[in-house]
């Protein structure tokens, strides 16, 4: 049951923010930021969907045992993405959902969100989500989002998420190729919305063989690129995690193509 927060919501809050320090903290807000997005946002119930992501959690989760298994939450969002809190819950958007070529993509989406948990990622939001306790609805969500890709998700973090989430997707018996047509799909979403740096990174990067005395430059505005954005560009996440499979790297002659 549900019951008053007595202690939400006052802008003191956000200018002291109670250190998250234990275990339970981190279940509080969760099960508070749960709360909060699925007040402000419709959660899918379709059956067909629900199903399709509880099963692919399960078979996940069964590989994670016995780690306490992670809960999702499909939320009425257009943009494809999915995220995690503090707690148990994982978040993906019905965007997401709906551009998902299969359920190994999900799979993968939603092994990647364990991985940041199970690697310890998600303790970064200790102390951090008092500053946007006073918020609701859609603002905590795009704060959380924003926090995530600010302290959450370093070019670091991904790549470990990625590989373990690739690592984890393969023990619960999928398809690990098929799992990474989600990259796919995160690079048409870009691309439709003219994030050409997104998939691609820099244009220095581009010319980075031409190192010379200008080597230094490039690596230097890689790095801010990195570190601005959060993540590796979409295809050089894809190209690693085809590296790990040792499969064939099918996306280099598009990539021409295309630039
Ligand atoms: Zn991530």
């Amino acid at each position: 049951m549900e019951t008053e927060d007595t202690t939400r919501g006052s802008v003191a809050d956000a200018a002291n923010p109670a250190p998250c320090c234990d275990p339970a903290e981190d279940v509080d807000w969760g099960e508070w930021l749960c709360r909060e997005l699925v007040a402000h946002f419709d959660v899918e119930t379709e059956p067909c969907a629900v199903e399709l992501v509880q099963r692919a959690a399960g078979r996940l989760n069964a590989k994670r045992a016995p780690a306490a298994p992670l809960e999702p939450i499909i939320l009425w969002m257009t943009t494809p993405t999915a995220f995690i809190g503090p707690g148990r819950y994982i978040y993906l958007s019905r965007g997401l959902l709906h551009q998902a070529c299969c359920q190994e993509a999900v799979a993968f989406t939603l092994a990647h969100e364990m991985a940041h948990h199970d690697l310890g990622h998600t303790q970064l939001y200790r102390g951090k989500l008092a500053l946007v306790r006073h918020l609701r609805g859609s603002l905590i969500a795009a704060a959380v989002l924003t926090m995530a890709d600010h302290w959450l998700n370093g070019p670091e973090n991904e790549a470990a998420a990625d590989a373990r989430s690739l690592d984890l997707c393969l023990a619960a018996g999928y398809d690990g190729a098929r799992c990474l047509e989600l990259f796919d799909l995160l690079e048409r979403y870009a691309l439709d919305h003219g994030a050409i740096e997104c998939v691609f990174g820099p244009e220095e990067d581009l010319h980075s063989v031409q190192e010379g005395h200008h080597g230094w430059r490039a690596a230097a505005r890689s790095w801010i690129w990195r570190h601005r954005y959060g993540y590796l560009p979409i295809r050089a996440r894809k190209e690693q995690l085809l590296a790990r499979l040792g499969a064939p790297d099918r996306t280099r002659r598009g990539q021409r193509a295309i630039r």
